[in-house]
């Protein structure tokens, strides 16, 4: 069964460290280079699709900056 995920990144956490590029599986993250946080970091974001919703991301961020979201899509015709 396919599985969507995607993330929202605070703002007021994130400091760009980068931990969770590096551990994303899907390789989904990367720095928003084209803004800045109050606090002047670059915040990361996702910029492709692919998340899967693992919460890799979550868990390894030590600012607790991620906040995961997963939608399980079901076929419509289950057994088809
Ligand atoms: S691990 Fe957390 S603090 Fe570091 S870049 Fe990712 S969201 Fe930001
Ligand atoms: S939830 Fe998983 S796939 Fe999605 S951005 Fe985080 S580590 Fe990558």
């Amino acid at each position: 069964m396919a599985v969507k995920g995607w993330i929202e990144v605070s703002d007021m956490y994130c400091k760009g460290c980068e931990l969770c590029i590096s551990a994303c599986p899907q390789n989904v993250l990367s720095l928003d280079m084209s803004r800045l946080t109050h606090k002047g970091y670059h915040p990361a974001y996702i910029h492709k699709d692919g998340c899967t919703g693992c919460a890799i991301c979550a868990v390894i961020c030590p600012d607790a900056a991620i906040t995961v979201y997963r939608e399980v899509i079901k076929p419509l015709h289950p057994g088809i």
